[in-house]
């Protein structure tokens, strides 16, 4: 049985709201298409386990259901959850994310009311606990298992990456069907979160891959911020299941926009991406894609291939323009030409271009802001986006922000969309919700303004 929170109004926040309000995404009528409920998340929950009694509650996150990626948190909100209702004795907390897979010992500090943490892919594991349940000995042999055992917090050895080709396609029957609702720029649609591919070949220093990388032993660097042996680490899904997962989508729930979650999504195969646009084509589908890729993927054969793929958008990270500040401090090899380059070579093939931007990283000050700002101004996106720096448990950038105190060395409450949690004096954190707001007010308007802009919003010029 799933509990699907994501409809209850006492979960949700408005994020709807804040990014229209700030620029970023265009207004749409996604409030007028979906209903919340009014019932409280934690009795919902309550009725739920009192009728079905369950041996297990685990539970997880779909990401970008609306803008954000708030999924890392996903364990705290569920365990403060669960914390509110009434579980019976025999029923186990399983939990899994990238908490434990950075620092199990920190996770059953802080979790200390739950029977197992999973580290790394949960899917299959999760399956074998399942398998297992009476059986606490056997489940305790299993490689990417932690547990208590006689007062003594046990970490077992890792567990392998999962073969995504053995996967079987997900059940989005499970979901509230309002899952398939989703704004896109300016129009709510039915989309669907889709993944073809697992793994990113790149090591940026902020990213929670390297912290996946790092549980996989894959930390040998090729040089440039590319890591070594990538194509053992990427596992891609077959392109049968695939398609036969898109067709289903398309054809019985009625999804129009696929939104690749894929980290870096020219990484896939071109065999597998070639099958995939030949499906389409054959078939005349009316989707349309929406993914994410590295500036450096981008060319003229590259975007061909989206064409066939029906790609609508490409959302890129930019990060910050200082080019020699990010390849130092977040090990990000992409020049400025080439980024340039990209969003002229989509725009020309009439596909749309998201920059992504972040603020508040380590050791940045005002003056990369601004000069983020105008090279937006000069790319000119069709979508701009800015997140503010997040610390992500295992990452290099986190460490380092501990170490300079810009952040404690557990945060709660992590949303890059939505609030910023830097102790950073080099740009306080008024600053950076100034430039949050008004950030893509200033890439479209230019800077000429900014010191009565400023002045506007009450911040010292
Ligand atoms: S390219 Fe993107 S997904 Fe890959 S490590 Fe860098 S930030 Fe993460």
């Amino acid at each position: 049985m799933l509990i699907d929170a994501t409809f209850y109004r006492n979960w949700a926040l408005n994020e709807i709201g804040y990014n229209p309000a700030n620029l970023q995404y265009k207004p749409s009528d996604y409030e007028q298409c979906v209903k919340f409920s009014d019932i409280r998340v934690a009795e919902a929950l309550q009725t739920a386990v009192d009728a079905f009694y369950p041996d297990t509650i685990f539970w997880s996150e779909t990401t970008s259901q609306l803008y954000g990626e708030g999924e890392y948190d996903n364990l705290e909100y569920g365990y403060r959850l669960v914390e509110q209702v009434n579980i019976p004795d025999r029923t186990q907390l399983i939990v899994s994310g990238l908490l434990p897979t950075a620092d199990p010992t920190l996770t059953e500090r802080r979790f200390p009311k739950r029977s197992y943490l999973i580290r790394a892919e949960s899917e299959q594991l999760l399956a074998e606990i399942e398998d297992r349940f009476n059986d606490t000995s056997a489940i305790r042999l299993l490689s990417g298992v932690c547990f208590r055992q006689d007062g003594e917090f046990k970490v077992n050895q890792r567990q392998g990456p999962l073969v995504l080709i053995n996967l079987p396609a997900y059940d989005y029957t499970l979901f509230d069907p309002q899952e398939f609702r989703r704004p896109y720029n300016g129009r709510t649609l039915r989309a669907a979160d889709f993944e073809f591919l697992r793994g990113c070949p790149y090591t940026c220093t902020y990213c929670v891959e390297t912290v996946i990388q790092s549980y996989y032993n894959c930390t040998e660097s090729a040089g440039k911020g590319v890591l070594k042996g990538a194509k053992e680490y990427l596992r891609a899904k077959s392109p049968e299941n695939i398609i036969a997962e898109m067709e289903w989508l398309h054809e019985v729930r009625g999804v129009t926009l696929f939104r690749s979650q894929d980290t870096n999504f020219l990484s896939i195969h071109r065999g597998v991406l070639t099958a995939v646009a030949e499906k389409i084509e054959r078939c005349n589908w009316d989707i349309q894609l929406y993914i994410e890729t590295r500036p450096d993927g981008i060319n003229s054969t590259t975007v061909k291939l989206l064409n066939r793929l029906h790609d609508d958008g490409v959302g890129m990270g930019i990060e910050l323009a200082a080019e020699g500040f990010r390849e130092a401090h977040l090990n990000r090899f992409s020049p400025i030409e080439r980024i340039t380059n990209a969003f002229r070579v989509l725009r020309e093939a009439g596909i749309k271009r998201t920059a992504y931007n972040i603020i508040g990283l380590l050791e940045q000050d005002e003056a990369m802001i601004l000069s983020t700002i105008r090279f937006n101004q000069s790319i000119d996106p069709d979508n701009i986006t800015v997140a503010f720096c997040s610390p992500f448990l295992g990452t290099k950038l986190q460490h380092r922000g501990v170490e300079i105190k810009d952040f404690d060395d557990y945060e709660y409450n992590v949303d890059a969309q939505l609030r910023t949690l830097s102790k950073s004096t080099g740009v306080s954190k008024e600053l950076l919700e100034f430039y949050k707001a008004n950030f893509v007010r200033l890439a479209r308007e230019g800077l000429e303004n900014l010191a009565s802009i400023k002045k506007e919003a009450g911040i010292a010029a």
